[in-house]
């Protein structure tokens, strides 16, 4: 069954901070961008926090430690103790240390965060493939990670060594454009050795079982702005989530999205947290869906919007009447004519 955009929890009336205990927020264009809290994060998850809600952060990048993050977020406004940041470097160290025996020496290529998670579990970071790593693991090292340390993982690698990767996010965007993320560099590990990695980082399970692990999270909410990685994660794991408009996804991509990309609700920003959204109403007789003042409707060529009211709403209803037709599949309908409408 493919799923539909909803604005209301189950239940009605709650706000999503009301309905779900704990928040696995994403950081990169959800919480902050360029070191800059986003507008309305600091105050929005202030007033879910005081509603009850538990807020956890989940980032892929493997670089930062726990404590770093969470002094940053406090930095920002944010007040945040450390074991409220889940790495993908906490994750892919948990999946080594189930692999490989008790205090096993683990080759790193990466940064501290990296360091710091694999002791964590009792192992031990070394720096060379002849220091007998029994596993090689890879992370997000920072613009100042030597060459060299590639040439130590391809070392290992080609005498037989498991090769893991934090996660493979190909790109970091940045104020000065795009920058080559982890999964670039695990590529140029792969095309030197032939060989494949575990990966951990979202949206693959391991990570979302460290989060549902560190947090006790008994009725999740993803909160992100990335489809392939934030929204599939969730849907890997079976958790409802929240797309906001901060960061990498616009609204054009957001009704392309296949069925694993296709998020619970969407919202501009995190003030979506905090309100009890209105309903898509899906109206049987002419295959349309209305959501505010906004009817959408699926066109042979085009999706086709009418009415008026709030952006987002107009949104929700073309999500429904994108991804009914879509199916499985991906809406390939000309949407630009009513995106324009709404200014999205
Ligand atoms: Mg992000």
């Amino acid at each position: 069954m493919s799923r539909s955009v909803r604005t209301r929890p189950e239940g009605s009336g709650q706000t999503l901070s009301e309905a779900y205990d704990t928040a696995l927020l994403d950081l990169d264009g959800v919480v902050y961008a360029g070191g800059r809290a986003i507008g309305h994060a600091v105050d929005s998850l202030a007033a879910a926090r005081a509603g009850g809600m538990h807020l956890a952060y989940v980032t892929n990048n493997a670089l930062r430690t726990p404590d770093a993050v969470a002094a940053h977020l406090t930095e920002l406004g944010i007040p945040t103790g450390a074991d409220d940041v889940i790495t993908s470097a906490q994750a892919v160290a948990r999946l080594v240390a189930e692999q490989v025996p008790a205090g096993a020496r683990v080759l790193v290529i990466g940064g501290e965060g990296l360091r710091v998670a694999l002791r964590e579990r009792g192992l031990e970071p070394v720096e060379s493939a002849d220091d007998d790593p029994v596993a090689v693991v890879q992370g997000y090292g920072g613009p100042e990670l030597p060459w060299g340390r590639f040439a130590e993982a391809c070392y290992a690698i080609a005498r037989g060594v498991p090769w893991y990767a934090s996660n493979t996010d190909l790109t970091i965007p940045g104020a000065r454009g795009i920058a080559p993320g982890n999964g670039a560099a695990v590529e140029v590990v792969r095309i030197a050795t032939g060989a494949t990695p575990q990966v951990a980082g979202k949206p693959l399970p391991p990570m979302h079982r460290e989060t549902i692990l560190r947090t006790g999270a008994r009725r999740p909410l993803v909160v992100g702005d990335r489809l392939d990685t934030d929204i599939e994660g969730a849907f890997n794991g079976d958790v409802d989530s929240l797309l906001v408009l901060t960061g990498v996804t616009d609204a054009a991509r957001l009704l392309a999205a296949p069925p694993q990309h296709r998020p619970t609700y969407v919202d501009a920003d995190l003030r979506g947290l905090l309100t009890g959204q209105p309903e898509v109403v899906a109206a049987e007789a002419d295959g349309a869906f209305r959501c505010g003042g906004w009817t959408a409707s699926a066109g042979a060529e085009r999706l086709v919007l009418e009415g008026d009211g709030e952006a987002l709403d107009g949104l929700r209803a073309l999500c429904a009447a994108a991804w009914t037709a879509a199916g499985e599949g991906e809406c390939a309908l000309e949407a630009d004519k009513a995106l324009a409408r709404l200014g999205l």
